[in-house]
């Protein structure tokens, strides 16, 4: 069977290595009799893996040991409404919008209370991060709120704000294990699985210490971070398949090196299809240089049925899922961490053969 390169936003491709120790995994984990996905999440043997799983997460990502990881289910989406509940305690909280995910989660927010929008890529198309000196933040915020790669648009925060004392919290779906962060500097990071860390189903919250047990009386049971966090992510039954290919998944990067072996590989991939970006003449990025994502390329001709050539040809060459988000249109080639660099390699040769023929 050949595998096609898919450039899939989400869900997306995971490390074949991965892939294959999960298949010899599938029928019987260990010497346990069973699948993971039969598995009691209460058994001893499912406890050594979602315990591992944790654990992979603190070292490879160098979390503090005053940070809880947190596995829960829900998507980024619960948790555009589970931040405000848990944090936005005296009534307001900043947002910057930088894209239609960081948007819904500021629309989110108003429903709990006054959610200030202090910057907005909105007029240029979101095809930039403002700059800090944008930023306009509220002296009295409860946190503030960012995306930090806005998977749609194909931009990155390259700068991590300076909010003092007031917690940063960031949706880093797109983005988490991609390269080092100093974690120190959120509050809260959340991230989806699908794209960098595993299978959809499994949304992981790192959350410090001091701003768990704060959300209002009231709050049901499974919206409260307070209730993964002492219960070690196990009060109900967790996404336990999902968290077993994660931490399969966390291997694999402790095993290329890491973040920084994940960043170094990341770079390249990003730097060969942007620099052929800017010297095409029929292909353009519209992210700004200094704004742009390693992990999501936008890309367009100009010409909407090009565009639609190019997909539609692209696909039938084994280059799947390279089509725009349905609101912005164009191409996007999303290269996470398990996309190798001969997907890149072949995708840049493949455009370069289009551009000769229809430029
Ligand atoms: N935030 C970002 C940055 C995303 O890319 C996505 C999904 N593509 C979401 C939030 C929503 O995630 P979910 O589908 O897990 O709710």
């Amino acid at each position: 069977m050949a595998r096609v390169y898919n450039f899939s936003a989400g869900p997306a491709v995971l490390p074949e290595e991965v892939l294959k120790q999960a298949a010899a995994e599938l029928y019987e984990y260990g010497t346990t009799g069973q699948s993971v996905m039969e598995m009691s999440h209460r058994s001893k043997e499912y406890e050594a893996i979602i315990h591992e799983c944790e654990a992979l997460f603190r070292a490879v990502m160098s979390i503090p040991d005053n940070y809880k990881v947190l596995f829960l289910q829900g998507g980024a989406s619960l948790q555009f409404g589970m931040v405000p509940q848990n944090l936005m305690l005296s009534g307001k909280a900043d947002y910057a919008v930088t894209g239609q995910f960081s948007k819904k989660a500021y629309a989110e927010a108003k429903k709990f209370g006054t959610a200030v929008q202090i910057a907005s890529s909105a007029e240029q198309n979101f095809s930039r991060i403002p700059a800090e000196s944008e930023f306009a933040y509220s002296k009295d915020a409860d946190y503030v709120h960012v995306c930090f790669n806005n998977t749609i648009y194909g931009t990155k925060f390259p700068f991590i704000p300076n909010t003092g004392d007031i917690p940063l919290v960031a949706d880093m779906s797109s983005c988490i294990l991609s390269e080092p962060i100093d974690v120190s500097r959120f509050g809260l990071i959340y991230a989806g699985a699908q794209k960098n860390i595993g299978p959809a189903g499994l949304t992981v919250v790192i959350i410090r210490e001091d701003l768990i047990g704060k959300a209002p009386e009231g709050t049901p049971t499974m919206l409260d971070y307070k209730t993964y966090a002492e219960n070690e992510s196990m009060y109900n039954t967790p996404p336990t398949y999902a968290i077993y290919i994660c931490k399969l998944v966390l291997e694999w990067i402790q095993g290329k090196g890491g973040l920084a072996g994940m960043q170094k590989h990341n770079q390249a991939k990003a730097a060969l299809l942007y620099d052929f970006l800017d010297s095409s003449k029929l292909f353009k990025a519209p992210a700004e240089k200094g704004s742009r994502s390693m992990m999501n390329v936008t890309f367009v001709t100009g010409d909407e049925e090009l565009d639609k050539k190019f997909v539609s040809e692209a696909k039938a060459k084994g280059f799947i899922n390279i089509k725009g988000h349905r609101s912005v249109g164009g191409m996007r080639a999303s290269i996470y961490n398990a996309m190798p660099m001969e997907g890149v390699e072949k995708l840049v040769a493949f455009m370069k053969e289009f551009e000769a023929a229809n430029a």
